[in-house]
């Protein structure tokens, strides 16, 4: 901003600001040009201003020079307004114009609107960097200063947030009501929250498919002293604006842990709440920390509570948000980008999006007929990329079964919206999934398939095994062809595995002596007594006649306990940067109940990991996968999902699948009886490496939903 000093002919000696890049007088000295024509008239006047939505990103993303190009263009359009028609114009800084003239000329408003329309279409992105308008009219008589009507045109911008509509928002007198109203709310809401009449509603989630719940989200509700149910567009603007929002969102957090905890308690089906995180909350306080107290003070599964971040928030402060974000994944939570396609969001954001379920909002999509065609591209094309990158989707705002089924047809598997349910006490939402038809078998799946982790181990280690070094039982999570044994019998221990390789011929001469002391039990016990387990030792295995590097490594998993005291036992290739691989190693531990290679021709298959739940022997008379899959399909599926689960594991389809498809992986979720009751687990089948036609070997994994 430049200042220029001049003595105007006629007036008092002043400074008077003019901005040098548009020409146009500064606010001061706008106000100061305003207040002189009220002066001059009692007649009404009104005024206009405007701001462009998200303009520091307009900079940020095209360069400053280039938005000072088009605050320049604006101005020139303003001065053209005041010449023409004898408006006064004023850059109030940044990105904010105003416009003030006699209000016998109203209709000067709509052509200045147009004006400034017309050249936001021409820059680029302009269906984020939209112009915002907020107009007053002085009524002829009533008393203000430019200030306050400055101020009104403001507050009327602010009303038009998260809006698509470019028309002018006028301060009216119901604005003017919610002022007040909103002033006078302040001392009733405290009130309100030392009587605890704060709570939530539940949301049900629903699979489109056939409208069975997945899920549900929490929504703020007052109940006043009246009982009036009050919906929190009433409130919570208001509290955002003065911060009190955190309190109250803080409250309701907790508030659904104690709920999930008496759920828990109470023995009954948990499907995961969502609650919504403010933007406000974010800058405000220190999320992950709050979130992490609420998991340990609980003890509840983080899965059981996911975290609706509104997609505007991270317009507004991204690196912030994106910290937040991360802090929130790390601790576990599955995080909901809200209100996507509210404005900001463009379709290249969702490549960098973090996050594990996009909720798509119906309501922002004007879905009228004209625009039918428009919306629906925008909805099918975030639904084609975010299924592309395993991005879930969620329809919020279905309120038709039109809309369900074009959801459905595009590729969208879940929705939220009075079409299905609408928000209700938590007692009424309880007897809901009382009836098990209300409820989904599956819940929305994670983004990385087991496939892709049993890839990602397959490619850095030759064998990954867990073993209990007290009775040396092991458990084969994954091998290549290298560590198989020639001879067909699986040794009972992993001590009889390890030497029956040494006399095999497997392991280099020189290494054999340091690997047995290694890899011995009574090695491992001593050294886990110790609570020093890491133990590594490099030797030459065998490897298509050759002999090449591995690292054998034992460690000793965050779950280990003397009730399940399983350690890992890892051939890694030595030649491979493989240290940072540890932790999807962990993971890898952590996911699969049941990991089964199997020749589907022959019907030939090895238990690579076997369910730790599973009580030995139980499979004794499987000899082939068929006999195996009906013996786990009576004891296992849960009897409302056995149709489906044989249908689905049935040979003859299997086979079609793979021989027509690319080796498309097949997917099912089902209920698993467990020690702890049903879970929601998925079973996937996939092409193993060694797939080919004529030798159709598949990998069939078992997990647990939510494990991720
Ligand atoms: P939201 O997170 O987008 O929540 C969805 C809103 O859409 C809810 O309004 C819900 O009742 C409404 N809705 C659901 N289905 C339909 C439908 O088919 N048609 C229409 N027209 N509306 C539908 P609600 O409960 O009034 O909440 C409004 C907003 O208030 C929420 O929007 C959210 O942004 C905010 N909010 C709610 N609870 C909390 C909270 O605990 N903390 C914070 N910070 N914000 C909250
Ligand atoms: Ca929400
Ligand atoms: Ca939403």
């Amino acid at each position: 901003m430049a200042v220029m000093s001049f003595r105007g002919a006629g007036r008092e000696a002043m400074d008077i600001h003019v901005d040098l890049l548009t020409g146009l007088p500064d606010r001061r000295f706008f106000w100061q040009l305003v207040d002189e024509k009220l002066a001059e008239h009692s007649e009404g006047a009104c005024m206009l201003t405007m701001n462009i939505e998200h303009f520091s990103y307009y900079n940020k993303w095209y360069g400053r020079q280039e938005g000072d190009k088009l605050l320049a263009e604006i101005a020139a359009f303003l001065q053209q307004c005041c010449r023409d028609w004898g408006v006064v114009a004023g850059y109030m800084g940044d990105d904010v114009f105003s416009v003030f003239f006699y209000s016998s000329a109203v209709d000067v408003a709509e052509k200045v609107r147009q004006g400034i329309i017309a050249i936001m279409q021409t820059v680029r992105d302009n269906e984020i960097f939209r112009p915002i308008f907020g107009g007053f009219v002085l009524k002829k008589g009533m008393e203000a200063g430019a200030i306050d009507l400055f101020d009104y045109t403001v507050n009327a911008i602010g009303q038009a947030v998260d809006s698509l509509n470019m028309g002018i928002y006028w301060f009216d007198e119901q604005m003017a009501r919610q002022l007040i109203e909103e002033m006078e709310l302040m001392p009733k809401i405290t009130s309100g929250m030392e009587k605890a009449q704060f709570t939530f509603y539940l949301q049900p989630k629903c699979q489109i498919r056939d409208g069975r719940i997945v899920g549900a989200e929490a929504l703020m509700r007052w109940i006043s002293d009246t009982g009036e149910v009050i919906p929190p567009d009433r409130f919570i603007p208001a509290l955002e604006k003065n911060g009190y929002i955190i309190q109250l969102d803080r409250y309701i957090w907790e508030k659904a842990c104690q709920v999930i905890c008496r759920w828990m308690e109470q023995g009954r089906r948990i499907l995961p709440i969502s609650v919504n995180i403010s933007r406000i909350d974010i800058m405000e306080m220190d999320v992950v920390e709050v979130f992490g107290q609420l998991l340990d003070k609980y003890k509840i599964p983080v899965e059981y509570l996911e975290l609706e971040i509104t997609e505007s928030a991270y317009a507004a402060k991204e690196a912030l948000i994106k910290e937040a974000e991360k802090g929130l994944r790390k601790l576990g939570f599955k995080i909901l980008i809200d209100d996507f396609g509210s404005g900001y969001s463009s379709l290249n954001m969702l490549k960098d999006i973090q996050a594990d379920v996009l909720k798509l909002d119906m309501r922002f999509l004007d879905m009228n007929k004209d625009n039918y065609l428009k919306g629906r591209n925008i909805v099918s094309s975030v639904i084609t990329m975010a299924n592309q990158i395993d991005l879930p989707v969620i329809a919020e705002g279905v309120e038709t079964l039109e809309q369900s089924e074009m959801l459905l047809s595009l590729g969208c598997s879940f929705a939220q919206g009075y079409y299905y349910y609408r928000p209700m006490p938590i007692a009424e939402y309880e007897f809901l999934l009382e009836d098990e038809n209300n409820v989904a078998a599956s819940n929305i799946t994670s983004r990385k398939s087991g496939a892709a982790y049993l890839r990602d181990l397959a490619q850095y280690f030759g064998m990954v095994a867990e073993v209990n070094p007290f009775t040396g039982e092991y458990h084969v999570i994954h091998h290549d062809d290298n560590f198989r044994l020639s001879f067909g019998r699986r040794p009972d221990t992993i001590t009889e595995y390890i030497e029956e390789s040494v006399s095999e011929g497997c392991v280099h001469a020189d290494d054999v002596a340091g690997y047995l002391r290694r890899s011995s039990l009574s090695y491992v016990k001593e050294r886990l007594l110790g609570k020093r387990l890491r133990i590594l030792y490099d030797l030459r295995y065998r490897r298509n006649g050759v002999y090449k590097w591995y690292t054998f490594e034992c460690q000793q998993p965050k779950s280990f306990s003397l009730d399940s005291p399983w350690v890992l036992f890892t051939w890694k290739r030595a030649n491979e940067e493989a240290s940072e691989r540890i932790d999807a190693l962990m993971l890898m531990h952590n996911i699969f109940r049941k990991v089964i290679r199997v020749n589907l021709r022959s019907g030939c298959f090895d238990v690579l990991k076997k369910d730790k739940d599973e009580q030995p022997g139980l499979y004794r008379d499987a000899h082939n996968i068929v006999d195996y899959a009906t013996a786990f399909a009576r004891r296992f599926v849960h009897p409302d999902d056995r149709t489906t689960f044989e249908w689905f594991v049935e040979q003859r389809r299997v086979l079609q699948h793979f021989r027509d498809t690319d080796g498309e992986p097949l997917r099912m979720n089902f209920r698993h009886k467990t020690a702890e009751g049903y879970r929601d687990c998925q079973i996937e089948i996939y092409r193993s490496v060694e797939y080919s036609a004529s030798k159709p070997v598949l990998l069939v994994t078992i997990r647990d939903l939510y494990k991720l």
